[in-house]
């Protein structure tokens, strides 16, 4: 849940809660503003390239050290498409191709409570898939095959979204794995 206004942010009135649209929400007892509880949306991508996921270690909180999708919040204003190839950018550096969305998934805070959605989308690279620099909230990114997949995942999207595409792949071939590197 998002922080609640003490005093109205328009006219500084002390804040009641009052049923207001179908809720009970944070309500201004002079002017009438209502504060509502925008849903944070952010986005994750699912980047395959020659049976590799493409993997990052996060740098920061929530969930500092382990690994997810690559992804981030939305901007406002920014479609999902804009906003992932941005945030891969950012974190690796990577120019991606979007394909389609994949699945939604709710988005929790550390009390499990919702927050807001998550867009779960494919992707590909659209030049070389060499990771040029890791940076933002990324510390470390790479390509995994299936056998390869990190054990200390991030976040319950990401374990279930690398769960479906291992369960849909034609499986990490001795080739594959053996390889040094990608091209
Ligand atoms: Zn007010």
């Amino acid at each position: 849940m998002n922080g609640k206004f003490r005093y109205c942010p328009y006219c500084a009135s002390s804040i009641v809660e009052e049923l207001r649209f179908n809720a009970v929400r944070p309500v201004c007892s002079a002017c009438g503003f209502v504060q509502f509880h925008d849903p944070k949306v952010a986005v994750i991508a699912l980047v395959v390239h020659r049976k590799r996921v493409l993997l990052i270690q996060r740098a920061v909180d929530p969930a500092k050290g382990k690994w997810s999708l690559p992804g981030g919040y939305m901007d406002a204003g920014e479609m999902p498409q804009e906003a992932l190839k941005r945030e891969l950018q950012e974190e690796v550096g990577l120019s991606v191709k979007i394909g389609e969305l994949i699945e939604i998934f709710p988005m929790v805070n550390d009390e499990e409570e919702r927050i807001g959605i998550v867009l779960a989308i494919e992707g590909e690279p659209s030049g070389s898939p060499e990771i040029p620099f890791v940076a933002d909230d990324a510390q470390d990114a790479g390509w995994f095959c299936l056998d390869e997949i990190p054990s200390d995942l991030a976040f319950e999207s990401t374990d279930t979204l690398l769960n479906n595409w291992k369960s849909s792949s034609p499986g990490c071939s001795e080739d594959v794995c053996q390889e040094q590197g990608v091209d």
